[in-house]
């Protein structure tokens, strides 16, 4: 049928295209998938070698993205290592509303999970030596051009840039893709004026598995349950929203002054914080792609939406697009059809777009209504969260947004259709 040298090239090996290569071999194993990855991968770096850090970087998986790990064959492993978030609790500081949610209503053990980035990288390509996945790695992908076959993909490894032809190449180069632009994609960007500070922190009292949202007059802060078990339930992942001067204020300040700045914006729910780890920023923006897709193209994972983090969305609703472009490669081959086909990468974007628009759409409100002061603004404020908790309807929706169960779920055996999780 063909005579390229792979069918699927995958540029960037980050969470979307790992779990995009694993997908693919679990539910379209006929197709040939080479992914190029930037970064070296350490021969040793293997999940029986993990160590857990006190300052990881995490993840908050929905409950839905545990359904799809579940399919992918990779849960049991992933959940050594994840910390089950039991109930949410959603605040605005210097306001009396307050919205709480809790698994046990929703008859589950967790509403999401705490799971840290390197964990499941590792998980990821542990699972994926043990398919065809073909890896190129340190390597950039630096152009494409069509081609008879479908597309022909410049790699660069040092100095020497080699050309791998393929059927389609996805974009999953991340957030700061040069790809998408060097491709000719046309990404939107809305810049919410604000930086988002991630440390992991030690309160003096048990989180009892419980993330918090808590809106302030300057931005929203999140802290997810996170660590080991030896840590007794007392460290927290936290993401603190901050405009560009306070930003500067917090990190020239000492260890104890920034536990007590904290203390002040978040309150004394978790007791008092008495270590703050690394810190990193990273500036704020909502981009998005209208036309994440072309002949041959398709941008997924950051490269197509990076969202704000505070409401924890943007790789869970990477996550539901991944299963339906998997789905459709299914098909497509099953049709004997490539994967590169625009019909095919037109309809996973259709089938995908509501999830995403929505998904985008209740990211930014969130942000937009809850992340300001004015007051006609904070009244809404108010009035959204009682709302939430006193409207089953209005407190369902959130729920499900929370849960990640409210997006399309991808047919990955039988006739592809558009069920709910
Ligand atoms: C602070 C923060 C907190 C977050 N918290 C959550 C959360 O709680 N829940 C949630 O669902 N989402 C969260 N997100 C979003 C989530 O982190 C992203 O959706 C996810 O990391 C996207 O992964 P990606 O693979 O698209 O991009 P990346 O993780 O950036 O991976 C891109 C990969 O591509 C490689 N690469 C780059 N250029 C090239 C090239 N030319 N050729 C080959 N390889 C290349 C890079 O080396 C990298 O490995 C958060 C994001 C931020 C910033």
């Amino acid at each position: 049928m063909t005579h390229s040298d792979t069918d699927v090239i995958i540029a960037g090996g980050g969470l979307a295209g790992a779990t995009l290569a694993l997908a693919l071999a679990r539910v379209a194993p006929a197709l040939r998938v080479t992914v190029v990855e930037a970064f070296p991968l350490s021969a040793d770096a293997l999940p029986e070698s993990y160590q857990p850090s006190y300052d990881a970087r995490s993840t908050a998986l929905a409950w839905g993205s545990r359904l799809v790990f579940e399919e992918l064959g990779l849960w049991s492993r992933l959940s050594e290592h994840a910390t089950p978030i039991r109930h949410i609790h959603v605040s605005d500081r210097g306001r009396f509303g307050a919205t709480r949610l809790a698994a046990s209503e929703y008859g589950q053990e967790a509403l999401g999970y705490v799971v840290d980035n390197r964990w499941m990288g590792l998980c990821l390509m542990r699972e994926l030596l043990d398919t065809g996945t073909q890896w190129h790695a340190p390597a950039e992908v630096t152009g494409m051009e069509p081609c008879q076959h479908g597309v022909s993909v410049a790699v660069r490894t040092g100095d020497d840039t080699r050309t791998i032809t393929g059927q389609c190449l996805i974009v999953a180069d991340g957030g700061r893709s040069g790809l998408r632009e060097k491709l000719g994609f046309q990404p939107r960007h809305h810049g919410y004026e604000q930086n988002a500070l991630i440390a992991n922190v030690s309160t003096s009292d048990s989180h009892q598995f419980t993330a918090f949202e808590r809106f302030t007059d300057t931005g929203p802060m999140a802290l997810l349950p996170h660590g080991s078990p030896s840590r007794a339930g007392r460290q927290s992942a936290l993401v603190w929203t901050l405009s560009d001067k306070e930003l500067g204020e917090v990190l020239e300040m000492s260890d104890g002054d920034k536990c007590q700045r904290l203390q002040e914006r978040f309150g004394w729910r978790l007791g008092r914080f008495t270590r703050i780890g690394e810190c990193n920023h990273y500036p704020l923006k909502l981009t998005t792609v209208d036309e994440p897709v072309r002949p041959g193209v398709a941008l997924v994972g950051n490269a197509a939406h990076a969202l704000h983090p505070v409401a924890g969305q943007g790789f869970n609703l990477a996550l539901r697009g991944l299963m339906t472009l998997a789905e459709q490669f299914r098909l497509a081959a099953e049709q004997g059809l490539s994967p590169g086909d625009f019909h095919i990468l037109r309809r996973y974007h259709e089938l995908h777009s509501p999830d995403w628009k929505q998904t985008v759409q209740f990211s930014d409100s969130l942000i937009r209504i809850f992340g300001k002061s004015p007051a006609p603004v904070a009244v809404a404020r108010d009035a959204g969260l009682v709302g939430l908790d006193l409207l089953p309807g209005a407190k369902r929706l959130f729920a499900r947004k929370a849960m990640g169960t409210g997006g399309r779920r991808a047919v990955i055996n039988g006739p592809a259709a558009s069920g709910k999780i």
